[in-house]
């Protein structure tokens, strides 16, 4: 067996292992990255990549109910549910030469295909070799979690790393779990023309602000969605080439819902066992690696991100923490991994984004809140477009510091981008509200939720006071 005794090992090579080891071998570290599957991790190939494909041809094959509304008509389209699957496949190998061992090992990382494991504190075995780094940075992600309901292990399911590979057949699917996974995915295969069912135990987007995950029921439901929020999945059944699924309501009824696939989306298991963290002296527990505010294990020398540590499970948050263990590990610098600033978004039509503290749980924690509302129907540039059903709501403290935005509606995604740059900064609303904008934007959005707050200000009658005494003097 050959031992290898680098800077750094990286274990995972997703969106958090890559971004170490890309960092730290153009840094000049001699880094080994161990990968038992594909490269890119979920993101690429099970997640991000195929879902916002999945979407995007959703929202074309819709996009003729919107033309309607400017006198434009076209028939409603033909969908061709193999070439859609092909477009996927398309999207991700387009986006796979850049996580791919051929760019890594370019940019001088060793990289291993294989699994690894801990043998014990300092050393790490995958395949025939053993590397003894300096540093390891944990990186093992997660897998869908799949709930110990009766009977779900006797059918055929699909979790976020089959369905993409099934988009041609999914014409009646049974969706489990109503978060942003579930709620994207179930409104894709229905606006691709499959007959969708959906259910959620609690309510859907559960973290998000309740009246923008209002509009996105809606949209759910004008889409032929079938929402059963309240209802917990107690048994399922095969029947035949169909799947049954018994759901209990809130008061206690139960119904059978009956389908062809049943996709399970109800959230996500860190990947943690089989890795010898016993060896090593890293504790874990079922939701995850432990880590410090600083990203370290309770073994000095390792680092975990991303979502092994069950954190928040997205792809940025694994990014931004690759970041912190380079400047920790690398550098020595002090490293904290602060989530006050998070941001998140639901990729829906329309889209829900949220950077802080929602309205509900801003009130919760703290009496000076203040809040202010746009909605996009007071934006000429959404009603020209017709998309004028969103809105912004600014959440702040009394002294103007943002505590939290959520915006819901055409490219809310885009519009939050000087939101999250306001809160990572700690920008008052002045900031937001004083530059000039271009006309008409979106954007405007966030200018005048901003300027609000201080309108009430502007035009109290001490103001109105000072004016008509300055008017005096000339
Ligand atoms: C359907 C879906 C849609 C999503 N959409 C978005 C989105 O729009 N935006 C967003 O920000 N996030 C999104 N996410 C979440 C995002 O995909 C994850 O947060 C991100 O991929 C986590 O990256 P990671 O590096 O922590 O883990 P992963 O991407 O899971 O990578 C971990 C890698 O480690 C490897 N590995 C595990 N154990 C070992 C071992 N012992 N030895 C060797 N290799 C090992 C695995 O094979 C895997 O490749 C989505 C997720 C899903 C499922």
């Amino acid at each position: 067996m050959r031992l290898l005794k680098p800077d750094i090992c990286v274990i995972g090579a997703g969106s958090a292992g890559l971004s170490v080891a890309a960092g730290a071998a153009q840094l000049g570290a001699e880094t080994v990255l161990i990968e038992a599957g594909k490269m890119g991790g979920d993101c690429l190939n099970y997640g991000c990549v195929p879902s916002k494909a999945l979407l995007a041809a959703a929202k074309a094959a819709t996009g003729h109910r919107h033309a309607a509304g400017f006198g434009v008509e076209y028939a409603p389209p033909r969908i061709d549910l193999a070439r859609v699957q092909a477009h996927i496949e398309d999207v991700i190998a387009a986006i796979a030469p850049h996580d791919s061992v051929e760019r890594f090992e370019g940019l001088g990382v060793k990289v291993l295909k294989s699994w690894a494991r801990f043998v014990d504190e300092r050393t790490i075995e995958a395949g025939d070799a053993r590397i003894r780094a300096r540093r390891f940075v944990l990186a093992t992600g997660s897998s869908a979690f799949v709930p110990p309901i009766p009977g779900l292990d006797q059918v055929p399911y699909l979790t976020n790393e089959t369905v993409f590979a099934r988009v041609a057949e999914i014409r009646d699917l049974i969706v489990l779990g109503g978060g942003p996974i579930g709620v994207e995915l179930a409104q894709g295969f229905a606006r691709l023309g499959a007959k969708v069912q959906l259910v959620e135990m609690a309510r859907l987007l559960p973290r998000d602000d309740a009246e923008g995950v209002a509009l996105v029921r809606q949209s759910l439901i004008r889409d032929g969605v079938a929402l059963h929020e309240g209802s917990t999945a107690s048994e399922v059944q095969r029947s035949g080439d169909r799947i049954r699924i018994a759901v209990r309501d809130t008061k206690g009824e139960t119904q059978w819902l009956d389908g062809a696939h049943l996709l399970v989306a109800v959230g996500r298991r860190p990947r943690v066992d089989e890795m010898g963290l016993d060896k090593a002296g890293i504790a874990a527990t079922p939701k995850g690696v432990q880590v410090d505010a600083g990203l370290r294990t309770s073994n000095r020398r390792v680092y975990a991100i991303g979502d092994c540590t069950g954190g928040p499970a997205f792809t940025h948050v694994a990014g931004h923490q690759a970041g912190l263990v380079i400047r920790s590990a690398l550098f020595r610098l002090p490293a904290r991994f602060d989530a006050r600033a998070l941001p998140w978004v639901t990729y829906s039509d329309p889209e829900l984004a949220q950077v802080g503290l929602t309205e509900e749980a801003a009130r919760r924690e703290r009496s000076d809140v203040i809040v202010t509302r746009q909605p996009a129907a007071e934006n000429d540039r959404a009603r020209a477009e017709r998309h004028d059903d969103g809105f912004m709501k600014v959440v702040s403290d009394r002294r103007g510091r943002v505590l939290g935005v959520t915006i819901a509606g055409t490219g809310a995604g885009e519009l939050l981008a000087p939101w999250c740059l306001a809160m990572a900064r700690n920008l008052r609303l002045s900031a937001l509200a004083g530059p000039m904008l271009p006309y008409p934007t979106l954007s405007e959005l966030g200018k005048r939720a901003a300027g609000q707050f201080y309108a009430a200000k502007l035009f109290s009658p001490a103001v109105r006071r000072l004016v008509r005494v300055l008017r005096w003097f000339g």
